[in-house]
């Protein structure tokens, strides 16, 4: 968890909200169900995998 900041008011905002509480800008448009385990599970499956077929 960080702190980013909105784009359209600055206001400083958890990276876990999905809108600005200051001005209610949406900050994250992608789907939100609990996709931040997946993502990087993905991101590791395909690191991982470029590394063994570099090695091959
Ligand atoms: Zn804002």
């Amino acid at each position: 968890m960080y702190l980013t900041q909105c784009p359209a008011c600055d206001h400083r905002v958890s990276s876990q909200a999905e809108s600005c509480p200051s001005c209610g800008q949406p900050l994250r448009a992608k789907t939100t169900n609990g996709g931040g385990i997946t993502f990087w599970g993905v991101v590791g499956a395909v690191i991982l995998a470029i590394i063994i077929m570099s090695f091959e």
